[in-house]
């Protein structure tokens, strides 16, 4: 069971449709509201799927390596593949056996980047960066913000923009 739905611009509208009606529901003399404010909302998201699938659709390598397996949704929309260090938990440490393979397998497709997110420890992708020979970058899962995150007033869709420059340059390094 994969929980990442958010990280799809496709499923976060399912999202919204869902917690448009919901609230519809549960306060229906503000219904309107809701409705108009679950479509200004759509909209953006649309925009942000129009500009994932054209930035991505054309990217040289298909391949990105994160540090959990929270990119499943996103990576099947788009016509990429996830190549997870750990599981599906961020808390999970990896095996020495899958360590070896994901760095096997990123040395086999030439991998330039090693992505890690700012909440967990990145020592695991620092050590397959050395292994390998890649960058490090920040590919965010959107669990949770940072107190810069705040301070910077960025939401949901500032930081899926951040995250398609960051997959962008990945993909064509
Ligand atoms: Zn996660």
């Amino acid at each position: 069971m994969d929980p990442h739905v958010w990280l799809s611009p496709v499923l976060a509208q399912r999202e919204v449709e869902r917690i448009r009606n919901g609230l519809s529901k549960a306060d229906s003399a503000h219904a309107a509201d809701y409705e108009k404010n679950a479509e200004t909302y759509i909209a953006k998201l649309r925009q942000l799927d129009a500009d994932y699938r054209r930035a991505l659709g054309q990217a040289k390598n298909k391949t990105f390596v994160t540090q959990h397996a929270a990119f499943g949704y996103l990576a099947r929309e788009y016509g990429l593949t996830q190549l997870p260090i750990s599981g599906l938990s961020p808390d999970q440490e990896p095996t020495p056996a899958q360590m070896a393979s994901v760095v096997k397998e990123i040395k086999s497709l030439g991998i330039s980047t090693i992505f890690f997110e700012e909440l967990v420890d990145p020592k695991v992708a620092e050590t397959i960066a050395s292994e390998t020979g890649a960058r490090t970058d920040v590919l965010n899962p959107i669990e949770g913000l940072t107190k810069d995150d705040k301070k910077q007033g960025l939401d949901y869709i500032g930081l899926m923009n951040q995250n398609l420059a960051a997959l962008e340059k990945a993909l064509n390094a």
